[in-house]
């Protein structure tokens, strides 16, 4: 890492309270020996301060290894014991916070699929009433702001005052790129609303993949998130849950190594005026461009008054896919993706109908 920032962002958490705060460990504990040499290499060759590790594990379909239960959270106290790290696991239902607590584990998550369902929040809330353990909530596997604040909100009701929201992406049916799409407006409206919780990002979840966590991390952190949750194994191939997400604490190091963390704080030399003057420079174009929209909005109309005086349909299905495809193939020419094209069209062509659906029905 090129140089460790300062944050307020934990203040009041006792921890290091310098950027980004790293979270490590596996996926799932599997057995003592995993769970201790996991946490002596990171502790060795990273600045981990809290090492996480699955007891219970929500798998997606059924006859997938469910997680070593109550017998793993001895070998949390164990980590904590030897090597001084603080710990985590997920719990998904008052059981596990009761479990969680007998045996001292520091801090708890709560999992995407847990989020999304505020009876079982309300459930973790309640066994949590007169703790105020620190706890991190994974945004709900849908891209619901309002779900994902409902449950922060339901936590700080029972006493709860050290939350810290963790971005894993979100589900998807369409192919991508990730595991979970990162969608990273969602995050930063959270941001947005709720300036006071410190952002975490967990990069193994939204990348699925070894080879996507550096540039998921770097975004991360360009993006001004408070830290990093990262699933780490002694032998990753061999995981038993998560295995081509999952990288060594070595990795781990040389992965932070590569961060570039870039100051929030722009200074004064210069680079206020040159950031001012190219944000005007934004804003005249952007304006330029809602001027653009309204009129094109008006030719709209104009289409819907000829459509309604013919009676013909709205949409003229062909017209609209040799559209797509003609400003996927200009825009390229013009350095602008596909999937941003594709998108700015279907929003235009969306509001157009709209536009023509008034006027059909007046
Ligand atoms: C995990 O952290 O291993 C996990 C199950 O996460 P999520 O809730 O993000 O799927
Ligand atoms: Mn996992």
């Amino acid at each position: 890492m090129e140089s460790k920032i300062d944050t307020t962002a934990f203040s009041g958490w006792g921890l290091d309270v310098r950027r980004p705060l790293i979270i490590a460990g596996p996926c799932s504990a599997e057995t003592e020996e995993q769970v201790l040499e996991t946490a002596r290499r990171l502790k060795k060759s990273t600045p981990t301060q809290i090492f996480r590790a699955g007891i219970w594990k929500p798998r997606t379909r059924p006859n997938s290894f469910e997680g070593v239960g109550v017998k793993g959270l001895k070998w949390l106290k164990s980590v904590k014991e030897e090597t001084g790290l603080l710990t985590t696991t997920e719990v998904a239902n008052a059981q596990h916070v009761y479990e969680s607590l007998k045996y001292g584990v520091d801090m708890l998550w709560i999992g995407a699929r847990t989020t999304v369902n505020p009876f079982t929040i309300q459930e973790i809330a309640n066994a949590l009433s007169g703790v105020d353990i620190p706890i991190f909530i994974k945004n709900p596997v849908n891209p619901d702001v309002d779900l994902w604040i409902g449950s922060i909100e339901r936590l700080q009701k029972c006493g709860i005052s050290r939350i810290a929201a963790v971005h894993r992406g979100f589900s998807s049916f369409s192919e991508s790129r990730y595991r979970n799409e990162p969608n990273w407006q969602v995050p930063i409206e959270l941001k947005r609303l709720r300036p006071d919780l410190p952002m975490i990002c967990d990069p193994s979840h939204i990348s699925g993949r070894r080879s996507l966590l550096q540039e998921v991390s770097q975004k991360a952190m360009d993006l001004n998130f408070d830290g990093l949750m990262i699933e780490t194994h002694p032998d990753p191939d061999n995981a038993w849950s998560d295995a081509r997400q999952q990288i060594t604490p070595e990795q781990l190091s040389e992965l932070l190594d590569h961060l570039i963390l870039r100051k929030t704080d722009p200074g004064t030399n210069g680079v206020l005026s040159k950031l001012e003057e190219l944000r005007g420079e934004i804003d005249r174009l952007d304006r330029e461009l809602l001027n653009i929209l309204e009129s094109r909005m008006r030719v709209a109309a104009g289409i819907g008054q000829c459509k309604k005086e013919s009676g013909i349909t709205i949409l003229q299905p062909t017209r609209w896919d040799s559209i797509i495809s003609r400003y996927m193939e200009l825009g390229r020419s013009k350095g602008l993706s596909d999937e941003f094209i594709r998108t700015l069209f279907m929003a235009i062509h969306e509001e157009s109908i709209n536009t023509q659906t008034k006027i059909m029905n007046e």
